[in-house]
């Protein structure tokens, strides 16, 4: 009984709850690789030349309920004060319902990007209802699903801009009234493009000649309050044949006359205020809506309304060939991840509220700060705006330093604009005591405070009458019918109902890194002490944030061999955009700033060529050989042709292909050799944590996708964080901020982009420890080559390692039954859905492929469930070349089926039974999708961003 030696252990180990093979399914995976253990696995795939390099100290991870209780302890460093900052961040009250039935349910945040829309009807049409929000707006004539933040949407508005105005000048016009952290990314990006910023003041741009500028950029309100009249500015800029792009507050357009009415072409701004935490400043949706003539030119994705193949109208992502991944070196944008989460929290408040209470919530803060500068000039400040919605600045009457002073005693944030003024902000959460107290801070010793009764009498409001809304928003019965929580919490689940995520199967896409999101990592970033920080408070209050940054960047640079680490990127695609410039940076800072042509081999994913074209990098493509690596003879050939002005190369490790090539230390050094630095794609990072560092092998600078290896969910496209990783020579030139000490310029709004999400990754790393990341890549080796060994047979694995491995991902070689049956990677793709399943990566990075990516937390009984799956239908298409199946009317050309098909009148040649119960299994559970194929094209022809009348789904 009393056994001395039994160890306490931990109850709740998280390594095993993180990754789904138990211990004889691993055993049992091994056999079919032909190894005795996971070493000898991962020996025989790792190259060398590589292995061994990886720095990871193998400690146990800690238990979940262990792990929370430190962070909570790093949280309560946090201070939480009642921010009235503004500049493009406000207090607001995220639903509650949203909260419970959105933000925290997996059903939304587990989701993938929509890029299968059968399965993606109900994000679609949360994503369509935040179009149709920020177009009515606006005032605009259509918007896309999101940009990552407002200040990236202001860049992305100003090369918009550049493209499609008829003035062809070098200079843009920025207006001094813009966020000072727009103008500090507006200039980051404009740089390497050889545009011109002017910031200045609008107003003194009146009886100047405006011939000089392709575009101006307007903020309304303006940053410090003030809301000026615009149209006059407009006209001359377009007679000039500039184009217009304004930032505007989506709350304040519910009262004011939207820029679309007054003549903007782009509209962009932050919906950070519907419904979304401040967390420090990220994740939230940014917006982009312009006209409807320019819409091919617009970045991000883009949902539209097509019919699936009953003539049912379906949603689906539209014009996909505007992207960078079709566009690549010609792409004008390299947004790929952006924030659906967050736009569907926006859309879903705006659901939630509708159009009076939108104005309602308007108009209560407007009157709050109407009372609140009534009582400042009482008490005998000046208020500089005559007009204003909800944001003024002041000019003290007693010492700055005094009102600030009192402002931190009070707990309370006011924004320190110059020497000379503050700013101070109301937001939808503030009330009659939030105006008082910030009176009693303004107030002098002895001042009597002023009477907030009396003055809410008066109730006059200081919006300018030209300027006031007179159209109509929201009318659409989706804005209109879900005001109750009942109505709302219904709605979410039905949408919800409509699509599949991780909460249902797996998800096995190369590339993109499916794994668990555990709700022990998920439960932090809803605790207010990481939620309601303002990104620019004083430090001293964000000394817990300032820990775990810190902490994540030593945990990361462990990860991965590298010597520094910055989290500002919101996204892959923007970690590309800051490594590249720290290459820039550097080489300039060694008198060679001449450095500008890029090596990107052509199996590169697409945004690496977009994102080394925003750089103003020259992309050479070097050519892959017929087994998918790099032709290494060409790699030398283009190094040696560019030696004098060669900047980077970008590798994605282990390749594309999936594969760890073996010869990727010696491309590192033919680069290095030729001056040239390596900037190492680390979205496949999942196959190295703990096993090989690109810190130590040749990398001098990595991006990671926190949102595939390091667990934040993909929130159905977004949001994610993009990290870079550097070797210490490069570290100076990491993104600056104006609120961080480093000096380059910043490449996100914020100082930490998505901060309030980065607990996510912290706890899986604290909870795995190094011994359990390790293990995770070791498992994700092992299903990927388990799946690749029991699918070979009925499939060719297209590429593999010199031993016949690959690594953490296989493509499925579909193309040679494309001849043999006329059954495409699509049909394959789509009959999944039949099964339950969403398909893995098609098409790329070869054509007519499948590229599986199953990660270490799918369990043996679902990676066996989807190669029963996959074998079924490579019998279903042998079926269609013998001739058993007709070889059009087959359930893989008309996959997938849909419930009200069933019930129709049968007109196909196999049977009901074949079409939805392929597999016994499926008539225990089965997910049916709500539209049967979609027709892109039609949908590209005929294109409707905005939610269609009712009429048209009840004619259907
Ligand atoms: C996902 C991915 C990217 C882009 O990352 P985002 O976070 O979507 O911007 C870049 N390279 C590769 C290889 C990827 O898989």
């Amino acid at each position: 009984m009393n056994n001395p030696c039994i160890p306490l252990g931990t109850l709740d180990e998280f390594v095993a709850r993180h990754i789904g093979p138990r211990e004889d399914d691993i055993e049992a995976m091994l056999a079919l690789t032909g190894h005795d253990s996971l070493d000898a696995l991962v020996d025989s795939v790792i190259p060398a030349s590589i292995k061994g390099s990886s720095v990871l100290t193998l400690t146990p991870g800690q238990g979940e309920a262990e792990a929370l209780a430190a962070l909570k302890g790093i949280a309560a460093n946090n201070q939480l004060y009642s921010n009235h900052i503004g500049q493009g961040y406000y207090p607001c009250h995220t639903p509650a319902p949203i909260l419970r039935n959105l933000l925290e349910n997996p059903a939304w945040y587990t989701a993938y990007t929509p890029y299968q829309p059968e399965i993606s009807q109900g994000r679609l049409e949360a994503l369509l209802n935040f179009q149709t929000l920020v177009s009515d707006l606006t005032g605009m004539e259509i918007a896309n699903a999101s940009l990552l933040d407002e200040a990236t949407a202001a860049a992305e508005a100003m090369t918009f801009c550049k493209r499609l105005a008829k003035n062809k000048a070098p200079a843009f016009f920025a207006s001094r009234d813009c966020h000072p952290q727009t103008l500090d990314v507006l200039l980051t990006r404009a740089r390497p493009l050889g545009i011109e910023v002017v910031i200045g003041d609008e107003a003194a741009l009146e009886g100047q000649p405006l011939d000089g500028y392709f575009g101006l950029l307007l903020q309304y309100p303006a940053s410090t309050g003030a809301i000026v009249d615009h149209r006059a500015l407009v006209q001359r800029a377009h007679a000039a044949g500039a184009l217009v792009s304004v930032s505007a507050d989506l709350l304040a357009l519910t009262l004011l006359a939207p820029p679309g009415e007054w003549g903007a072409d782009v509209v962009i701004g932050s919906a950070q205020r519907f419904g979304v935490p401040l967390g420090f400043g990220g994740p939230h949706a940014a917006y982009f809506a312009t006209r409807d003539v320019f819409k091919r030119d617009m970045p991000g994705r883009l949902v539209g309304v097509s019919i699936d193949r009953f003539g049912k109208p379906a949603l689906r992502l539209a014009m996909q060939t505007r992207e960078q991944h079709i566009r690549r070196e010609k792409a004008t944008s390299n947004i790929c991840t952006a924030q659906v989460l967050l736009a569907n929290i926006a859309s879903m408040y705006a659901v939630y509220h509708g159009p009076q209470g939108l104005a309602q919530i308007a108009r209560r803060v407007h009157r709050l700060t109407a009372i609140l500068v009534q009582g400042l000039r009482q008490l005998g400040h000046h208020v500089e705006q005559a007009h204003f919605f909800d944001t003024v600045s002041v000019v003290t009457a007693r010492p700055l330093a005094d009102v600030l002073a009192a402002a931190n005693a009070a707990r309370l944030n006011l924004r320190l604009i110059d020497d000379l003024r503050v700013g101070v902000a109301l937001d939808e959460t503030c009330e009659q005591g939030s105006v008082e107290a910030l009176w009693q801070v303004f107030a002098g010793a002895g001042q009597a405070l002023p009477d907030f009764a009396a003055l809410a009498a008066d109730g006059a409001d200081c919006l300018p009458s030209v300027l006031l809304r007179d159209t109509h928003y929201l009318q659409h019965p989706v804005f209109n019918r879900y005001h109750s929580e009942t109505e709302l919490m219904r709605y979410l689940r039905r949408l919800g109902d409509k699509d599949l995520a991780l909460d249902r199967s797996m998800i096995a896409l190369g590339s993109c890194t499916m794994k668990l999101n555990a709700a022990s990592e998920m439960t932090p970033i809803t605790w207010p002490e990481f939620g309601a920080l303002h990104p620019f408070a004083p430090a001293s209050q964000s000394l817990g944030y300032r820990q775990l940054t810190d902490e994540l960047e030593a945990m990361l640079c462990a990860a991965t061999g590298y010597d520094a680490m910055s989290l500002q990127p919101n996204a892959g695609s923007q970690g590309e955009y800051a490594g590249l410039l720290a290459i820039r940076a550097y080489h300039a800072s060694r008198g060679e700033a001449g450095r500008d042509v890029c090596l990107i081999p052509s199996s590169a994913h697409g945004t690496n060529p977009a994102t080394a074209q925003m750089a103003g990098m020259q992309v050479v493509v070097v050519n892959c050989d017929e087994r998918g690596n790099v032709d290494v003879a060409d790699l030398q050939h283009k190094a040696e042709q560019h030696k004098a002005r060669l900047a980077a190369l970008m590798i994605t490790y282990p390749s594309t292909h999936g594969v760890f090539e073996d010869v990727i230390t010696r491309i590192c050094d033919i680069i290095h050799a030729c001056g040239g630095q390596v900037y190492l794609d680390g979205a496949n990072m999942n196959a190295m944590v703990g096993l090989c560092a690109p810190g130590k092998f040749g990398g001098d600078v990595s991006h990671l996708n926190l949102h595939k290896t390091f667990c934040i969910p993909h929130g159905g496209g977004g949001p994610g964080v993009g990290p870079i990783g550097v070797k210490a020579h490069l570290a100076p030139f990491l993104p600056g901020h104006g609120h961080l000490p480093k000096q380059q310029g910043a490449v996100s709004a914020a100082p930490y982009g998505s901060a309030s999400i980065l607990p996510i990754t912290w706890m899986y790393i604290r909870m795995m420890g190094g011994a359990g990341l390790k293990r995770a890549s070791q498992l994700a080796i092992l299903s990927a080559n388990y799946i690749a060994r029991r699918l070979e047979e009925h499939y060719p694995v297209l590429y593999t390692g010199e031993n016949g491995l690959v690594a953490h991902e296989c493509i499925l070689d579909l193309r040679p039954l494309k001849d043999s049956s006329g059954i495409g990677v699509e049909d394959v793709a789509k009959r999944l859905i039949d099964f339950g399943f969403h398909a893995p990566t098609m098409s790329f990075p070869v054509a007519g492929t499948l590229m599986v990516e199953p990660t270490e937390s799918e369990s043996k009984e679902e990676l066996d469930r989807f190669c029963a799956a996959m074998i079924c239908i490579r019998e279903e298409i042998r079926a269609v070349e013998n001739g058993t199946l007709d070889a059009l009317d087959n359930p893989l050309k008309n996959a997938p089926h849909t419930a009200s098909e069933l019930v129709g009148e049968w007109a196909h040649s196999y049977s009901r039974e074949l079409a939805v119960y392929p597999l016994a299994d499926l008539r225990e559970s089965k997910y049916w999708p709500p539209v049967g194929r979609v027709d892109n094209v039609y949908g590209d022809r005929n294109l409707a961003c905005a939610c269609p009348p009712l009429s048209s789904y009840q004619d259907a």
